[in-house]
């Protein structure tokens, strides 16, 4: 089953401990659908301006991504600076240029509007909506967000939670947007708003998922080189995402296996800057990170 995914195609600059990007190819919907696309179609919609190479479309189609929603309009593309400090868990957004985003008026071609599976990316809520709007009769829609939007258009925000089934959000923007110190009680609060499931990501403390009588964790992967957190949380979606797309198993068994996939994809993207990682990983590197996972987390019940 193929994917439908709604977000920024970006220039990043990036700083970390280990290193610097400059105007290195980013975005949510970039990471989102280079991780997917290792295990299902994938339909991008987003804008990029005039600036955009055409080398970097050709690397998204490269992966069989299919970009006839990608729209290219007069303006500069969407850019996002950020600085990671020795603890990589949290970006601190140095500078956010909407540029084209601000003229974005998602149309869905006929050919996505039948999609069974909806990933709406970090992006302004009200294209959100604009894109949930147009697909028809999704199987499943899950959303992200962040504390641009947050603070910017926590209405719109809101309404777009209330129609999703699984929300996926960083562990600080679940406490911003609730205004709860206690994460549990943040993810009792976002799911009483309507959704089934809140997948809270908390960088390399991990994933807690949440439904209203239920809690799964899963520990991120130990690595001893990570270079770069950026897109981590958009690579996990993808994912976790394009698992359940592969599968069609939405069974709270199914879903957890998609947590893990979602994690091992991450543990990934941290290795190199910007995609660099994702653009030479191998499925066979994929299955045995999941085997090593499985083996991380495996232990005995005991026979009282
Ligand atoms: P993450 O997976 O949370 O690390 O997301 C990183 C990506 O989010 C970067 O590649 C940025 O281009 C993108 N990004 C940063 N700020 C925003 C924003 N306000 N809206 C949408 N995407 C953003």
């Amino acid at each position: 089953m193929s994917i439908v995914v709604v977000g920024t195609v970006a220039f990043d600059t990036v700083e970390t401990p280990f290193g610097r990007g400059e105007n290195v190819l980013g975005g949510s919907a970039t990471y989102f659908s280079t991780s997917a696309s290792f295990f299902t179609d994938v339909s991008l919609v987003a804008v990029v301006g005039e600036d955009f190479p055409d080398e970097h479309v050709s690397f998204l189609q490269g992966r069989n991504i299919d970009t006839a929603g990608l729209q290219r309009i007069p303006g500069k593309t969407f850019h996002w600076s950020g600085r990671y400090g020795y603890d990589l868990n949290e970006a601190q957004t140095l500078d956010t240029q909407l540029n084209v985003l601000m003229d974005f008026q998602p149309e869905l071609p006929e050919s996505y509007r039948d999609a069974e599976y909806l990933f709406l990316a970090n992006i302004d809520p009200d294209l959100q909506m604009q894109v949930l709007e147009q697909v028809r009769k999704p199987k499943l829609v899950a959303c992200d967000t962040m504390n641009f939007w947050i603070s910017s258009k926590p209405e719109a925000l809101k309404k777009v939670l209330q129609k999703v089934d699984i929300v996926v959000i960083n562990e600080g923007e679940a406490r911003q947007f609730t205004g709860e110190a206690n994460l549990v009680k943040a993810a009792r609060q976002i799911i009483a708003l309507g959704c089934k499931r809140l997948v809270v990501k908390r960088g390399e403390y991990g994933v807690l998922m949440f439904t209203a009588d239920t809690v799964f964790a899963a520990p991120a992967y130990p690595l001893e080189e990570v270079f770069d957190p950026t897109g981590a949380g958009d690579t996990f979606a993808g994912g976790f995402m394009g698992y359940l797309a592969n599968t069609g198993d939405l069974t709270e068994e199914g879903i957890r296996q998609a947590i893990i996939f979602g994690s091992v994809m991450a543990s990934f993207n941290v290795e190199d800057f910007s995609l660099n990682r994702m653009k030479r990983l191998e499925y066979k590197e994929i299955q045995a990170r999941f085997s090593n996972f499985k083996a991380l987390t495996s232990f005995r019940d005991v026979s009282l």
